[in-house]
Parts: structure tokens; sequence; C-alpha cells
């Protein structure tokens, strides 16, 4: 949620700061600030509302300093206004502190400052931490270099919470420090300056050599270095990592809307997931060694995810029982976390996150590791946080996804998951070996299949047109298409703000049903030929309680009553969300454009959801 930046180096920082800011605006936020070294003093500027509203603050654009922070917000503790938005300085005005994440003994430390004379200006969090660091600098006596960091790392152990910290103080117009714990932030390496980001594409555009923090680690910057230290303040070597991604895939391009660039660019990153796992006889993972003989001893997998990505885990829940034949769970990471599961090191299990750094997902993960469980994550960051906790991580290699509600991070997921089932299945040796084979002929044909579903786009488009300005909507399925359905409804809900439920459609009949009435907007998935006639008849129920219905299918069916019917082409039933759900995103799309809503910052939500 939310974000930093930072930049140090020899050119005016106010810019870089807030453009890269701007980049990040797709996480989700309240409020922006930032904060540079002038001459002796520390400048702050911030405000409550949108990143370019910075502009408009007196002063801002003759801030000269070649080294600043910046954040934007996402108000936990204390409402959005300027007085709580970040930087905040302690009392001072010695240091000046941005903060992401949640200090969860902030009343404690609070009072414990109050005793000792500190005042607070804001009702955040965030406000003990500067003037922490201001209590443990004033109580050393050692005016050393390390006077700071000694300082930063006091404050810090004091600290209970997630936090991703960036520190300036005017005592030190040459450095400055950053640590993190449980909130993602990286540091980007250029010629004679350096950056902060909580993410990698915010700064794609000016440098490609990261360097990826463990939590505890704290950070000490110059133009010419980056020294890093582990929590006892030892000193610790890094390596750098170089990053394919292009900065204009961070870009929005011709396009109107990231969602929509994402939502086309579905058969690119599909063919980038499939990469070369395909190609021989067995089925290669890369980071993944699974002998026979563990996936043989295997009485559970679990997958645990949230969103979209544990809509992707549904998917994967019947790719895995049919071709590996273990009973799968899916389960929420927030729920997961706390209700004790029954593990043990005869259980596997998988957790799915776009960012790599959603907050209940990790947490799952860390339960499961404790409980003996092997582990593998599956994102689309590499280096993530999660990525350096499970077993083994294997990645979506989706390019960046910047909308808010996740499109091609979906699709990428399923497809990576039944590449998964694939290779246990196929070390396991209990499934066909055609089955196999077709499923993988199957997948291959994917991206091009959707660049067919895309050509769609308009149809779709004139249906969203005639029901944007519902207030209820259904999504119907049975098997895989019940599981894609929930990702459908999802995406409307996230992005066009209509209430929408999804229903096992042969469950319509046991309470739902009642919701049916005149002119209502059904959406049903039929791609399973096994399936389909059943289907029928549910939406017959509904057709003849006056529901308009959109039809997304593979099967050959009359129109019996259909508003539209969207025809998409055959494939396995088991990946067959990965066609069938792009109508859905492109419908919810649509709805969005016509309230004229902003559909790649939707309200409430955040990109990469860091808090639990
Ligand atoms: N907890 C802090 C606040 O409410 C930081 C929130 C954030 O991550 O932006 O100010």
């Amino acid at each position: 949620m939310c974000g930093i930046v930072g930049y140090i180096g020899n050119k005016k920082a106010s810019p870089i700061l807030i453009n890269g800011l701007l980049r990040l605006e797709y996480r989700g936020y309240d409020s922006a600030g930032i904060a540079t070294i002038e001459e002796n003093e520390i400048s702050v500027m911030k405000n409550q509302g949108r990143v370019n509203s910075l502009y408009e603050l007196e002063g801002i654009n003759d801030l000269k300093g070649t080294i600043g922070i910046a954040h934007t917000r996402w108000a936990t503790h204390g409402k959005p206004s300027k007085e709580n938005s970040h930087p905040h300085q302690d009392n001072s005005n010695s240091f000046a502190v941005v903060h992401n994440g949640i200090i969860e003994n902030y009343n404690e430390l609070r009072e414990f400052l109050t005793e000792k004379g500190y005042n607070f200006l804001s009702n955040t969090d965030t406000e003990v931490i500067p003037n922490l660091i201001h209590y443990y600098f004033n109580k050393d006596e050692n005016n050393d270099e390390n006077r700071i960091l000694r300082a930063v790392k006091s404050a810090c152990s004091d600290l209970i919470g997630s936090y991703a910290i960036e520190i300036l103080s005017k005592y030190n117009k040459n450095n400055m420090i950053v640590v993190r714990k449980d909130s993602p932030l990286v540091i980007g390496k250029g010629n004679g300056e350096n950056y902060i980001s909580s993410d990698i594409p915010a700064i794609l555009s000016y440098t490609k050599d990261f360097y990826l923090l463990d939590d505890n680690e704290i950070v000490k910057l110059s133009r010419n270095k980056v020294m890093f230290y582990d929590e006892n303040l030892k000193e610790i070597q890094k390596p750098v990592k170089s990053i394919e991604w292009g900065a204009s895939s961070a870009e929005k391009g011709e396009y109107a809307d990231f969602m929509l660039k994402e939502i086309y660019e579905q058969p690119k990153a599909i063919r980038e997931t499939i990469g070369a796992k395909l190609d021989n006889g067995i089925i290669e993972i890369q980071g993944l060694s699974l002998d026979r003989e563990y996936i043989k001893s295997l009485n559970k997998i679990y997958i645990i995810a949230c969103g979209t990505a544990m809509h992707a885990g549904l998917v994967a829940k019947t790719i895995f029982e049919k071709l590996c034949k273990i009973p799968v769970e899916v389960d929420i990471a927030s729920e997961f976390r706390y209700r004790n599961p029954l593990i043990d090191e005869n259980t596997l299990s998988i957790y799915i996150t776009q960012s790599g750094e959603t907050a209940d997902t990790i947490a799952a993960l860390k339960l499961a590791k404790s409980k003996k469980s092997k582990t593998i994550a599956i994102s689309n960051v590499i280096g993530s946080s999660i990525t350096r906790e499970a077993d083994y991580s294997i990645y979506t290699h989706a390019g960046p996804e910047i909308a808010v509600a996740s499109t091609k991070a979906y699709t990428s997921q399923v497809i990576l998951l039944a590449i998964l089932g694939m290779y246990f299945a196929q070390k396991l040796g209990k499934t066909d070996k055609e089955i196999i084979s077709n499923l993988k002929k199957d997948i291959l044909q994917l991206p091009n299949q959707i660049e067919e579903v895309l050509k769609s786009s308009d149809k779709v488009k004139q249906f969203a047109k005639k029901v944007y300005k519902e207030k209820d909507m259904f999504f119907l399925g049975r098997g895989v298409d019940y599981a894609v359905s929930m990702e459908g409804s999802l995406k409307l809900k996230e992005i066009s703000y209509i209430h929408s439920e999804s229903y096992a459609a042969g469950e319509l009949k046991h309470g739902p049903i009642a919701l049916i009435e005149n002119n209502i907007t059904v959406i049903i998935t039929m791609t399973n030929s096994k399936l389909v006639e059943k289907s029928i008849s549910n939406v017959q129920e509904v057709i003849t309680r006056g529901a308009k219905v959109l039809a997304i299918t593979s099967e050959e069916i009359k129109n019996n009553g259909f508003e539209e019917i969207i025809k998409i082409p055959k494939t396995n039933p088991l990946i067959s969300p990965v066609l069938s759900v792009i109508p859905m995103q492109i419908l919810a799309y649509y709805i969005s454009k016509e309230k004229g809503l902003d559909v790649d910052k939707p309200r409430n939500l955040a990109k990469s959801v860091t808090v639990e």
C-alpha cells in the first residue's frame, strides 16, 4: 500500500521524487509529501490529496536540495490530513521520516516520549519514529559518523510492527538511512546517485540495477556508495540484481489506462509464463526441484492466497486433483493464518501473490514453514519478500502489473499453476501420458486463442453500455466456470462499484434465486460440454424470471432468450478460465469507463496489500 521514494545524487531531488511518487500512485494513497535538505535545514512539503497537488504548494519549485525522501500515505492511524501526511519530523526538526506500515506499540512509545518532554503534532503512529531517533541521538555521547545509524538502530529495536522507513537528518547532509521490516523497499543503484523505492517499476526509468533488502536490514546511502548493516549494525554485503523489464513496460503507451493495456498484454504475458517449460518431454520449472518420493508422500496440498490470486488457486484445485489425485484445499490467507490449520511435513503449501508483498500471504507461509510444510511461492516480482521466505519460488514473468485490478497476473498464475500440476503429475506417473501431452498442446494454443477472444471486445463494450447503471449483477458457472465467475464478480466490484455475487449455477435455487427480478443482469460461463446442459437449465430459470443474460461459452448453444452470447474458442475445460475471464475483465473495464470512474486506481483499494 502507498509508497516511498528517495533520491541522493547531484540532480535537483524534488522532480525526481514527485515523478517517482506519480509512478507509485497505483498502489493507492490519500496524501503525499516530500522532504529535501536545503543548505542546513530540512524542508518539508506535504498535502492531503493527489501527488500532483504538491506542485501547487508555494516554494516547491524552489527546492534545490539534491537529497530527499518522499511518501504517499494510505492512512492507518489518524485521518487523511495535511498534519498527518508524511514526512514527519522530531520536535527539533533535525530528522525527517517517511514510513509505510504500522507501528503497533506507538501508544506506549508516545507515552514514553511524552514523559521525556516530546510533543506530538499529528495523530499518526509514525510520529514516534523521528522523535525516538532524536531521543537516542541525543543520548549518544560519541559524535562519530555513525551516530545517526546507531540512533536509528536503537529506535528500530523499540518498534513493534511493520515498516519501511527513510530518514533524513540535518546533521548529515550527504547520507540518508533506510530500514525495512515486513514492508517493501528496494534500492536502485545509479552512477554517482542512488534511488529508493517501494517497488522496481517506479524507478526503472532511472536504473535497472537493484539491491533487494531483507527484513531488519539498515542501509546508509551516499551518492557513490550504499552500505548495508544487519540489525546489530554489522556490515553486510549484498549483490546487485539487474532487472530485465524495460522502462516502457511500466508506461501506458497508446492505451487509455494501464488496465486496458494489461488486458491486451495477456497473450504476451502468457507466452512469457510458459517460456521453455513445455519444450521438452519432461516438464521443468526453474527454481523447483521436488522428487517423486516426496510428491508421493503428500497427504494434502494447500493453496493460500488473497483476492484474485485466491481465485487462480481455486482453478488450480480442480487441475491438481484431476491430474495428481491429491486432495487440495484452497484458503484465504487471512483466515488460514489464524485457524491453526492441520499441516505437517507431508503437506505441501503453495502461496500465490502477484506483488510478493501481500502481508497475510507472507504470514501464512511463515506459519506453514514453522509446521514443517514445504512451501512454494508464486509471484510476479523477482526478489519480492515472499520469494525470500519460501523454500521454492517460481515466477509468472507477466511483466509489471500497474492497474490495481489484476488481469494478466490472474491468467498467468492459472497457467503457471496448470504447468505445476502437470509437473507433479508427471513425477507421480499416475496420469495417462496422453492427457498430459494434450493439455500441453492446449496450453500452447492459449496465447493465440486469447487474441481471438479480444476481438469480441466491441460486443462486450456494447453490453456494458446497456447495463452500467445497474445496482446488482450475478455471475454463474459450474466447476472451473464457477471459480472464474468469482473472479469476474470481483473485477466488477473492484472497478465499477456495482454489487455483484458469484454462485455455483446449481446452488441458485437454494436461496439466491429469490433476488432474481425483472431486468437483473446475469453472466453465465459455460465451457464444459459435460455441464453445459445443466447450466442452460439454470439459465432458463433466471430468464423465466426476467433476467438479462450474457453467456460466455465455447459450446454450440441455441439462443434461447440470451441477451448476448460471447463465443470463445474451445480448450481443455481445466484451463478455460484463461479464456473465459477475458470478456469479464473487458465488461468490468467498460462499465467502469461508462460510469466515468478511475479504472486504474479504484477507491479504497491498494495494489500491494502490505498490511494485514
Ligand atoms: N501508519 C502510517 C500512517 O497512518 C503510515 C501509513 C502508510 O503506510 O502510508 O500515517
